[in-house]
């Protein structure tokens, strides 16, 4: 039986973890839930799961939770940052599932890995913001820290039995949004209703503006390049509209593993947590001969200049990653209130970046003030 807490519970990925939970009552066990806004499915949640603690944004919403849940509910509510922390950090708890959106999830994964949890990660932004401490934390103290983000945890699956000397480079698959074969011209005109139409896969808005932008793609790269410890010269995009590879490994004598499946969160989100174990899953194999053809492409960065700035803000390090993702935070959410057309989210980041005074050896208070300062400046900008 394993404890785990799920930060996040509300989201596409917490939700979809707790239909794992569902079909596996006798290996997983919640100790502690947390939500944002979404108190109605919170409180739905915690009448079936029974955990010992759940936390929520602030005292408003801890009082709606309370008066949403039958009187003899036995639930401790929490609010606010320290309300995360404590259940990231709860003493039963044995992994933590970052499955929160965005900056918010730094903290808390981190106060998770300093209290010895193992940890399985959907939280792209804590690694983009600061891989470096987080994976130097986990291996001091020496906790697992496994991928749940589809192309990484398909490198993880595909380097399985190798040692990482003998990688040439990292092939990570992206499908190319909604907006793959939209001419240039056309993506001034591009609303939120069709950004949010993802062609494979269903997730939460935030990721799916990002995927349709290949922000996402350029966050996973800075991703993958904590996680597996490979320069960013040897982290390749590679367009695979199918999304059946989910990313590759290509090794020094020309061999290249990839790991493949139906995009299907719930794959990876299951290997998180059980690995090194698979768990029988109703999730059918690809039907090779139906899907015919698998192609792959170059990514066109003159359309998708997000990607290009992702590289950019990664190679140049420092407080530059969490400048790029906090200025693309703010960025996607003035487009999705439709206070900002879609080329508009390049531009944003693009100026925030150049405005930025880098600081090239930041700890964690300075990753944060880097990330509020990316905010305050997009916030300016959209102003003007
Ligand atoms: P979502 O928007 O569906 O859910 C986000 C969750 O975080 C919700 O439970 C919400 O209550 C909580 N949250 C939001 N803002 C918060 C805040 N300020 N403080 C505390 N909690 C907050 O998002 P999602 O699609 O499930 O994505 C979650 C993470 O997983 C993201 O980092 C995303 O990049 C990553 N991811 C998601 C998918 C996917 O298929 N959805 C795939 C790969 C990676
Ligand atoms: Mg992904």
């Amino acid at each position: 039986m394993k404890v785990i807490s799920i930060l996040g519970a509300t989201g596409s990925i917490g939700t979809q973890a707790l239909e794992i939970v569902r079909q596996f009552p006798d290996r997983f066990r919640v100790a502690a839930l947390t939500a944002h806004t979404r108190i109605e499915l919170l409180a739905r949640q915690i009448v079936e799961f029974s955990p010992r603690l759940a936390a929520v944004s602030d005292q408003d919403h801890a009082s709606r939770l309370k008066a949403l849940l039958p009187a003899d509910t036995k639930v401790r509510i929490v609010t606010g940052e320290a309300g995360y922390q404590q259940a990231a950090t709860l003493p039963e708890t044995q992994m933590v599932l970052g499955a929160m959106v965005g900056a918010a999830g730094l903290l808390p994964t981190l106060s998770a890995i300093d209290a010895g949890k193992d940890i399985a990660l959907a939280n792209k932004e804590t690694l983009v913001m600061a891989g470096e401490i987080v994976m130097n934390r986990a291996a001091r103290r020496g906790i697992k820290l496994m991928p749940v983000d589809s192309e990484h945890s398909a490198i993880f699956q595909s380097m399985a039995g190798h040692s990482r000397d003998e990688i040439r480079n990292i092939l990570l698959t992206a499908s190319g949004g909604p907006f793959l074969k939209t001419p240039a011209a056309d993506f001034l005109n591009i609303t939120p209703e069709a950004a949010l139409r993802h062609p494979n896969w269903s997730m939460g808005s935030k990721i799916t503006i990002d995927s349709s932008t290949l922000m996402n793609k350029g966050l996973e790269v800075i991703e993958a390049r904590w996680l597996f410890d490979v320069d960013f010269s040897r982290i390749q995009v590679v367009i695979h509209p199918q999304s059946i590879v989910h990313s590759m490994v290509t090794y020094q004598d020309g061999a290249v593993m990839a790991q493949l499946g139906i995009p299907d969160m719930k794959g990876a989100i299951a290997y998180g947590l059980s690995h090194p174990e698979r768990l029988f899953l109703d999730i059918p194999a690809p039907d090779f001969p139906g899907i015919g053809t698998l192609t792959f492409e170059a990514p066109d960065l003159s359309r998708f200049p997000c990607l290009a700035l992702a590289f950019q803000a990664g190679e140049a390090g420092g407080t530059c990653p969490a400048v790029l993702n906090g200025a693309n935070e703010v960025a996607v959410a003035a487009f999705l209130e439709g206070r900002l057309p879609y080329v508009g989210i390049h531009a944003i980041i693009s100026e925030v970046l150049s405005q930025h005074q880098i600081d090239n050896h930041p700890d964690v208070d300075e990753i944060l003030a880097a990330d509020q300062w990316a905010r305050r400046t997009a916030q300016t900008l959209l102003r003007n």
